[in-house]
């Protein structure tokens, strides 16, 4: 006991000097050095002993400010942090989500646990055994899980700021304008819909009722993706020429919503061509004024009695970049794009995934060619999209991807399956690029 009390006592002061002097709980070092939790003020090392150390940390006052800890990596090594600034859970957006199936439950109700901004407070879904089991799993409360024919009370409900929409593509203007009508602000899934005038019903739904409407761009949120964006608009590598891209999976399951015309809205082109789409256009920050387009489907094969297999396409930019993109249903999974420069090309592998995301560029410096990883850190590309609609809602912002930006892709998409079905290039007036969007997204 003796000795146990001599191995606490610091130079100056015991452990149950400590104790009393600060009411805190005590941790003992290997060193037997005494760190107090929670005790001293920030920048500071323990003051009352030369030996009881704390590390340093700048603690500014509120919770948006991070804590700023002590650095002990060299430049080196690639540094760590900030610190999150999460908001205190009763200052957070809340959020209903509305379609319980693969994304909602694999990624988008999973990312609401380490969004900072955003909380998961109700759910909407046509299967009551299934709800039940998701709001015991993320502790919702019993009366805010919904039924759709139930869905319009949303509007009494006091704990629900924003609807996110993850139902099938065709179900997506329905339940936006019956949850802007509830006066809830709108997340929604991409494709934003099945037609352009769908789009712009939804957009003037939420204009009237005065709500936000944003579509779930991931990949515009997303850092290897942005980071690519910054260096061809930086023209780092000279001026873009040529974009190819691709977006390719497999799928087994006729019976699938994917692969109905009423609910889907089509095959390949805007389930998962829809990032080549929108990525160029996000990439070069210009819209496309011409298209030319192939679609095919391998007869017989009960997949495609509805939808198309295989999309391949053209655009051409006002700057004079081209972009050559496909997607495929019907082959092994493959999503890279990669931008030719005249001086570099820039490539991602993965880059529409949910996660891996690999950047890598090549140039030429003398008699070498030089190729780098460009290597982030990884983020939830779900909770950083989410807690981006969450800002825009805090602090009365325009969203980075409105509902106008859901809309220029349909128009696109109307353009490339009206090439595809005439044989030839179909002209498209370009938006003028960009007017509608709300300031970038903080980063992540
Ligand atoms: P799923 O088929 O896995 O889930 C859709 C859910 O919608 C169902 O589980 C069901 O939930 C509900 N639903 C309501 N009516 C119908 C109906 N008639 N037929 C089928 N389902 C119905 O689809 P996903 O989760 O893969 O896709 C949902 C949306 O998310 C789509 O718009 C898709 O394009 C988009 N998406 C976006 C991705 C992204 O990375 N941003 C990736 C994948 C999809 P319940 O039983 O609870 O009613």
């Amino acid at each position: 006991m003796e000795n146990e009390e001599s191995a606490m006592k610091t130079e100056n002061i015991s452990r149950k000097d400590f104790l009393s002097l600060t009411g805190k709980t005590v941790a003992v070092s290997a060193a037997g050095t005494l760190a107090v939790g929670g005790l001293l003020p920030g920048n500071v090392w323990a003051q009352s002993t030369k030996k009881t150390m704390l590390p340093p940390a700048s603690i500014p006052p509120g919770t948006s400010d991070p804590i700023v800890l002590e650095v002990w990596k060299s430049d080196v090594d690639q540094q760590s942090g900030p610190t999150p600034t999460p908001l205190p859970p009763d200052q957070r957006v809340r959020y209903a989500v509305v379609g319980l199936g693969h994304l909602a439950l694999e990624e988008i109700i999973p990312a609401m646990v380490t969004c900072k901004k955003s909380k998961l407070t109700a759910l909407v879904s046509g299967s009551p055994d299934k709800m039940k089991k998701v709001a015991a799993q993320y502790g919702i409360k019993a009366e805010n899980c919904y039924s759709y024919q139930t869905y319009d009370q949303l509007k009494n409900n006091k704990e629900v700021d924003v609807i996110y929409i993850v139902l099938p593509n065709a179900l997506h203007k329905e339940y936006v304008i019956r949850g802007a009508k509830a006066g809830k602000h709108i997340l929604c899934e991409k494709p934003m819909a099945i037609s352009s005038k769908e789009c712009e019903e939804m957009i003037a739904a939420c204009k009237a009722a005065q709500v936000k409407l944003m579509v779930a761009y991931r990949i515009q949120y997303e850092p290897h993706n942005r980071k690519l964006r910054e260096l061809v608009q930086q023209k780092t590598f000279g001026s873009p020429k040529f974009i190819e891209a691709s977006n390719s999976q497999s799928s087994a399951n006729p019976a699938h919503w994917r692969h109905k015309l009423a609910l889907a809205g089509g095959g390949s082109l805007p389930d998962i061509g829809l990032y080549c789409l929108n990525t160029a256009r996000f990439v070069l920050g210009e819209e496309p004024t011409e298209v030319f387009a192939y679609t095919y489907s391998t007869p017989g094969n009960p997949l495609f009695t509805e939808v198309e297999e295989l999309v391949s396409w053209q655009m051409k930019f006002p700057g004079g970049v081209i972009a050559s993109c496909s997607a495929d249903y019907n082959v092994h999974e493959s999503r890279h794009y990669r931008v030719l420069c005249e001086k570099g090309w820039l490539n991602v592998d993965k880059a529409f995934g949910y996660k891996g995301q690999k950047l890598m560029s090549a140039r030429a410096e003398g008699k070498i060619e030089r190729q780098e990883d460009i290597s982030l850190a990884e983020t939830d590309q779900f909770a950083t999209e989410i807690d981006h609609f969450s800002d825009c809602i805090l602090h009365n912002k325009r969203p980075f991807t409105p509902g106008e930006e859901g809309l220029q892709d349909h128009r696109l998409m109307e353009a490339i399956y009206q090439s595809a079905r005439e044989g030839k290039p179909v002209k498209v007036t370009p938006a003028v690029s960009g007017a509608y969007r709300g300031p970038e997204p903080e980063a992540g």
